[in-house]
Order: C-alpha cells, then sequence, then structure tokens
C-alpha cells in the first residue's frame, strides 16, 4: 500500500512531533538527531568540606552547635554537572572525614555504571555504604541532579509532581533563655509556621515565652528528650493544650512499646524522627506512631526517600519531610519531593549565614520552585 503525499505527510509529521517530544523532554534535541548515549562517557567526582555558619547557636536535647561541617559533591559527566550534599550528623555516629572516605570509597560505583541506571547505582551504594548514610545522600543527591539536567527537567517534574501541591515549610526555633527565643520567634516573622525544639527540663518556660510573642500554629520535637512514658504523656497533653499540632520524637528511638502507650492517650499525633532512617524501619513503626519523618540524610537521598513516600502512604501514615543543617542543595532536593508529602520542614538552609548555594527558595513559608533542569541549584563549590 503506498501513501498519498498528504497521507505521508500527516504520518510522517506527527511521529516527527512524537520524536521531537521525545528529544524535548529527553534533552536529546540536536540538529544532528540522536546523539551517542549519555552518561557513560569519562566521569569525575569532586568532594570538598564547607563549613556553615548557624546564624544562632542551635540547640536541641542532645547537644548545641555553631557550626557544621558539611560535605559537597560535585559529579560530571558528558559537561553535566551534578551537585550533592552530606550534613554529617553525631547522632548517628557521622562526621565529615568519615563522611569523606565514604564518598571515595564508593567512586567506582559511578565510573563503572552509565548515570542513567540510578535505580542500580543506587543498589550498589546500598550494599557498599553501610554507614554514614549521608554519604550515599550526597552522591544520590548530585547523581538525580545530574540526571534531571540531562532530561532538561527539573526534579519535581522528573518524580511527575505538582509544585502547588507542597506544603508550607516551618521554621524552627532552637532551645535558648526565654529571652533569645522571643527574639528568634520576632525574627521568625515571614514563617507562618514555627517548630519548637523542646525536651529540656525547663519546657513549659520555652512555650511560655513562644507564646508569649505569637500565636501562630507550633509543632514540637523533643529529640527523644522525655526518658519514661509518664513525662512524655503529662508533657504532650500540656503541650496539646498549648495548641501545638504534632510531636516529634517524644521518646529515644528504641523505646516503641511506651510510646505507643503514650500515642494511645495522647489525642495528638505522634511522629517518628530519630526511630525512622529508611522504609525497612517503616512497617514495625506503624505500631506506635502516626507519621514519620524523612530526611535525606539518614535515608541515603532522594531515591530511598521515594520508596519511604510510597511505604508510609501504604500503611496510612503521615509524612513530613524534614532536614538537617544542610545548604540549598540538600533543602532543594527535598523540597522537589515535598509535593508528595503531608508536612515541611525545611528550613536547614535558613538557619545559617554563609549558604553557598542558591535553589529552591521560601516565602512566608512557601517553597518558591524554579525551572531550570536539576535541582536548579546554582552557587560556589
Ligand atoms: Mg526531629
Amino acid at each position: 500500500m503506498s501513501l498519498t503525499r498528504k497521507q505521508f505527510l500527516s504520518v510522517s509529521g506527527s511521529s516527527l512531533l512524537g520524536f521531537s517530544l521525545f528529544n524535548a523532554v529527553n534533552g536529546y534535541g540536536s540538529a544532528a538527531g540522536i546523539q551517542p548515549k549519555r552518561g557513560s562517557g569519562k566521569m569525575s567526582i569532586e568532594v570538598k568540606t564547607k563549613k556553615l555558619e548557624l546564624a544562632h547557636t542551635w540547640t536541641i536535647s542532645r547537644n548545641s552547635s555553631n557550626f557544621k561541617n558539611n560535605v559537597f559533591v560535585k559529579i560530571e559527566r558528558d559537561g553535566i554537572v551534578g551537585y550533592g550534599e552530606a550534613a554529617p550528623n553525631v547522632r548517628y555516629g557521622e562526621d565529615h572525614e568519615l563522611t569523606t572516605k565514604k564518598i571515595n570509597e564508593a567512586r567506582s560505583i559511578f565510573t563503572d555504571n552509565e548515570l542513567f541506571h540510578y535505580m542500580n547505582i543506587k543498589e550498589a551504594m546500598d550494599s557498599k555504604i553501610l554507614k554514614q548514610s549521608c554519604a550515599k545522600a550526597a552522591l544520590d543527591i548530585a547523581l538525580m541532579d545530574w540526571v534531571g539536567k540531562a532530561l532538561n527537567v527539573p526534579l519535581y517534574q522528573f518524580f511527575g509532581l505538582n509544585p502547588a501541591n507542597a506544603p508550607l515549610t516551618s521554621f524552627s526555633i532552637g532551645i535558648d533563655t526565654p529571652e533569645v527565643i522571643k527574639q528568634k520567634v520576632r525574627e521568625a516573622e515571614p514563617y507562618p509556621l514555627l517548630k519548637v525544639k523542646v525536651g529540656k527540663p525547663n519546657d513549659e518556660e520555652i512555650i511560655g515565652a513562644v507564646r508569649s510573642v505569637t500565636d501562630k500554629p507550633i509543632r514540637v520535637d523533643a529529640n527523644e528528650g522525655w526518658k519514661t512514658k509518664e513525662e512524655a504523656l503529662e508533657r504532650i497533653l500540656w503541650l496539646k493544650s498549648q495548641g501545638v499540632e504534632f510531636i516529634e520524637q517524644p521518646m529515644p528511638a528504641h523505646m516503641l512499646e511506651e510510646t505507643a502507650w503514650v500515642r494511645e492517650r495522647a489525642g495528638i499525633p505522634i511522629m517518628a524522627d530519630e526511630a525512622v532512617k529508611t522504609a525497612a524501619d517503616i512497617p514495625k513503626l506503624a505500631t506506635a506512631y502516626d507519621a514519620i519523618n524523612i530526611k535525606l540524610m539518614k535515608s541515603g537521598g532522594m531515591l530511598e526517600a521515594w520508596r519511604m513516600i510510597g511505604m508510609a502512604k501504604a500503611m496510612g501514615m503521615k509524612i513530613m519531610l524534614g532536614c538537617m543543617i544542610e545548604s540549598s542543595v540538600a533543602i532543594s532536593a527535598a523540597a522537589h519531593l515535598a509535593p508528595f508529602v503531608d508536612w515541611a520542614d525545611l528550613d536547614g538552609n535558613l538557619l545559617i549565614k554563609n549558604d553557598p548555594f542558591s535553589g529552591v527558595k521560601v516565602d512566608h513559608g512557601k517553597f518558591v520552585y524554579n525551572d531550570k533542569p536539576g535541582l536548579g541549584v546554582e552557587g560556589k563549590f
């Protein structure tokens, strides 16, 4: 059967349109047609530690700090650069030197694989990097930034998410004297939601200081600070009377039965943070918690966070995306997944004075995404 010229144009035109759409989505469009396979050429991985300085001394129930040494990763292949970041956390036995060592040990996974095979790379990292999950996060974030840029799409689009669905982010108030807390709350004026750190003997004084300045919705994070179920319940019932939205990690992560006991009596959502790192932790937590706090540094990056979101949804649990003290690299990575969760607490970059990057921004608690591919971050590596 032969086609008329009109039929031929119609058929070839539509397939050309399909072809060019494919190319536009996949970033392969060029006058020369399909380019050689990308993501398998010569590559480089650079690793650097940067000292992030906090605007205020950062105190939670466990410890205090004035700065954080975060580890940055730059992956380059085929002229495309991907940025990643690790925020080592002492709670998980991490530090910047061990993190750097783990990143260096994982280099061969990247040189031996095509970068578009990111799920295979994730699994290879899962079996190679058993501790220092933040090292895995840095590599995973850089990898996904690279993939987004190679496909020429922002990562929220890559994951099929509408940025308009992202929840507002809260702004965190660390533990301090009542006077400083009042000052911090006044400085947080542009943010409609506050997350207040408690878990010290003077919790009532802290919340009293916050409430003397604002009636905004507040969330509370005890960071495992209450050591018995009776103490936790008493504090929670009082916090509930102060208009608190939910309670994060009331007791030590290993106290699952006690947490279940508290949750039955609390009448307010209880969220796991220190108790949950990866998807494998979630099923057992469903007996004691209503929600989980996913952080890329605990999960080991965006791909595991994505799996955790799916798992938590399947278990009927609510989800928050949280963070450590991080620059705009890791915060932007989490923000790209935020349209798929219930709550966001992505303010780590707002707490530091010398963010080396800019990316997803926050305006009165609302994420402002740009339409640049990948993470959409720019800055000085
Ligand atoms: Mg927490």
